[in-house]
């Protein structure tokens, strides 16, 4: 579903990803682990759009992100992507943050109900009903009428899984989505996320646990200044590196 094929990325004269390669396959998880600074985050942007990549190819679903090939006297064209192109694809790309960011004057309903209205055109009925089975599922029905302030951080980032499930995406991104938690909270964030692997999500994740990445990744990535140093089952890459700074990496978070 996803083939990221030597990507860089350079900020001024920061040059943050030095050639990536990481393909998943649609049901697949892929876990992205690796040291502050190594370009997680950043490439997760890239493959959201939200950054634009400085060389190499990404696509998604066959076609290169943000591209579209049309043929023209005979041969093949790549094209920009139109506005509302762009947004359509970005629409089957959901991503869930550190940080909550839920919409603050929105109840946990509400927050889950408003892009598929705003960006598909759902009417208010069926949003409300979508919007309440994905509460259901992750554990929130007796929450939907609360407002972000009133949720504790797990529940709040169980809203944001499910507001980004509401647009009903093919690939899921999550950025470090319980390292702003206090540890007891957790659990219950993993539960819903490792719920939504067994559904057949297709979803990178960046994340420090360990034990998830062990119990869901179908791929571990350890990434290091820019660079994949491992890839493979997590029982490779996790217990039994073969590079320097990822045997350096696991000795010391296990
Ligand atoms: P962490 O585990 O701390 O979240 P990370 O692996 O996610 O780290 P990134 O956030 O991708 O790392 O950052 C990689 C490098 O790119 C860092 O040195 C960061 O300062 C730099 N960087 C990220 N975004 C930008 C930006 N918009 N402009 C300039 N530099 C940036
Ligand atoms: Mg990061």
């Amino acid at each position: 579903l996803v083939s990221i094929q030597g990507v860089h990325k350079i900020f001024d004269d920061l040059h943050v990803l030095k050639g990536v390669d990481v393909s998943v396959k649609r049901g697949e998880v892929c876990v992205l682990l690796g040291p502050s600074g190594s370009g997680k985050s950043t490439l997760l942007r890239c493959v959201n759009g939200l950054e634009t990549i400085s060389a190499g190819r990404i696509y998604f679903d066959g076609q290169l992100l943000g591209m579209q090939e049309k043929t023209k006297h005979g041969k093949p064209v790549l094209y920009e992507l139109s506005n509302k192109d762009l947004s359509a694809q970005r629409a089957r790309i959901g991503m869930v943050f550190q940080r909550f960011n839920l919409f603050p004057h929105m109840t946990a309903l509400e927050n889950v109900m408003e892009a598929p209205i705003q960006v598909k055109g759902l009417s208010k009925q069926t949003a409300k009903e979508r919007a309440l089975d994905l509460l259901a599922r992750v554990g929130l029905s007796d929450r939907a009428d609360h407002f972000p302030s009133q949720l504790s951080g797990g529940q709040q980032q169980r809203v944001a899984i499910a507001r980004a499930l509401a647009m009903e995406p093919e690939l899921m991104l999550f950025d470090e989505p319980t390292s702003a938690l206090d540890p007891e909270l957790v659990g219950e964030v993993l539960s819903v996320m490792q719920d939504l692997a067994e559904s057949g999500m297709t979803m990178i994740v960046v994340t420090h646990e360990i034990a998830f990445a062990r119990e869901v990744a179908n791929h571990v990535v350890f990434m290091d200044e820019g660079v994949i140093v491992e890839a493979g089952t997590a029982a490779e890459v996790i217990d039994n590196p073969q590079h320097p700074r990822a045997q350096e990496f696991f000795g010391k978070v296990m």
